[in-house]
């Protein structure tokens, strides 16, 4: 008796599932909405895709912050090591990068797209374009088929596995579809929020800096005096606020209390204690006793910098160095180490990835199984499990998929 599987959504999750469905002896059809597969993995990693990253397993959950442990069972039935093998095995070689990110040696995300497009093609998988899934139809908690928005089609199948995505780069197809098929059986969705994301802030000053990076800064994110999180690294002005690496790491827990009111403070010289600052702004105001201080600050902060920091210590930046104040001194030292941003809201559609989603509690980890709806799958970032960058949530999604498809063909 054959096995009929029906992937819904053409993104690394579902290409996966439909693989691993089909190599364990299902029939498996694919539907995706766009007219081309993997639009989303085109432009991950700025078109190089950042495909896993060669953390051992212990480590590479500890940097999905969002439910990574209950990827446990994915990541070790299809690791890490197993995707850059079947990559490999596809014709697609890979390198390591800065931080264990793996990319295809190429630096094209194209040439991923295209092996796994290949490799559905060898094991027989039939990909239906253009196919929008509306719902999952069931009787008596059991999968009997696909209907679509679309088109009066009534698609009869065995199994579902749903894997249509987040909600983030809404023009890649992702538009959080999964969420409303998922919930209309009787699963819960936990709040869909954008993480990974810039941040826009109310400062307008920002906007002068568009552009500028600072490298080795610490921010420290509050709401209603509370720590939500701290990072050490590089991060990016841009005309709305912030971005950069230590700013979509943080966002995660940004986000949800952005409402509530969240202040970012930026220390620009996080290698130094109180003391050791104070001690080197003396010595550059010793060098540069008779200068400006627009002109004395050159050592401690990069020139675009300088007459804003000035402009928010309230300062003549004319004032000769010999002739300021105490006070004046101290104001330095204090936003030098505690610049002030208010955050206002994110770039939602720029976010990396979804946090929220379908709720873990309801699937079974061991095989991705709706534990409400039998011969119902999920896979992917549309299920609550969100990792920081790295590549992390390609993997994530790689991982289920395999898992769901190889479930949904032996089950
Ligand atoms: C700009 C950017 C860069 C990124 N870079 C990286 C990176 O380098 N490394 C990394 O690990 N992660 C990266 N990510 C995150 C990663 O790409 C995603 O987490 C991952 O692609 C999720 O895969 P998925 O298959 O679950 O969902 P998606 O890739 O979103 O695929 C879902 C698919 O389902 C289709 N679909 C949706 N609804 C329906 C429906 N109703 N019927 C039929 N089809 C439907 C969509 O068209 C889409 O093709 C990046 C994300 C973005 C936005």
């Amino acid at each position: 008796m054959t096995n009929s599987v029906a992937i819904v959504g053409g993104g690394a999750a579902g290409l996966m599932a439909a693989y691993s469905a089909a190599v364990h002896g299902a029939e498996v059809t694919l539907f995706e909405r766009n007219s081309i597969l993997g639009m989303k993995i085109l432009i991950s990693g700025k078109g190089r895709c950042n495909l896993t990253n060669i953390k051992e397993l212990h480590e590479f959950i500890q940097n999905i912050p969002g439910n990574g442990k209950f990827l446990y069972g994915a990541l070790s039935r299809f690791s890490n090591r197993d995707l850059i093998a079947f990559f490999n095995k596809m014709g697609v070689e890979t390198k390591v990068e800065r931080g264990g990110r793996v990319f295809p040696k190429s630096d094209r995300a194209k040439d991923v797209v295209k092996a796994l497009e290949s490799a559905l093609i060898k094991v027989g998988v039939e990909i239906r374009y253009k196919s929008r899934v509306k719902e999952v139809v069931v009787e008596g908690k059991t999968v009997k088929g696909l209907i679509f928005y679309d088109k009066e089609e009534f698609f009869p199948c065995d199994k579902v596995i749903v894997a249509t995505g987040g909600k983030s780069y809404p023009s890649t197809g992702s538009t959080g579809d999964g969420y409303d098929i998922a919930q209309k059986l009787g699963h819960t969705i936990v709040q869909p929020r954008p993480s990974l994301v810039p941040l826009i802030t109310k400062e307008e000053w920002v906007k002068d800096l568009q552009g500028l990076s600072l490298k080795n800064v610490e921010v420290t994110a509050y709401s209603m005096g509370r720590k939500l999180a701290s990072q050490f690294g590089e991060m990016l002005f841009t005309h709305y606020g912030v971005s950069g690496p230590i700013i979509l790491t943080i966002s995660r827990s940004v986000v949800e209390h952005i409402e509530e009111g969240v202040t970012l403070s930026l220390n620009l010289k996080p290698a130094l204690n109180g003391e050791m600052l104070e001690r080197r702004l003396k010595r550059d105001f010793e060098k540069y006793s008779r200068k400006q201080l627009k002109n004395a600050l050159v050592d401690l902060l990069p020139k675009r910098l300088i007459p804003i920091f000035i402009d928010i210590c309230g300062i003549e930046p004319e004032k000769s160095v010999n002739q300021l104040t105490r006070e004046e001194r101290n104001k330095i030292l204090k936003n030098l180490t505690d610049l002030k941003l208010t955050v206002i809201g994110c770039m939602e559609d720029e976010a990396i990835v979804t946090s929220g989603g379908v709720s873990i509690k309801e699937i079974d980890s061991r095989t991705m199984e709706s534990k409400i709806i039998k011969g119902l799958y999920f896979a992917g970032e549309v299920i609550d499990v969100d990792g920081l960058t790295g590549g992390y949530n390609l993997q994530a999604a790689f991982s289920t998929g395999y898992l769901a498809g190889k479930s949904a063909a032996l089950s």
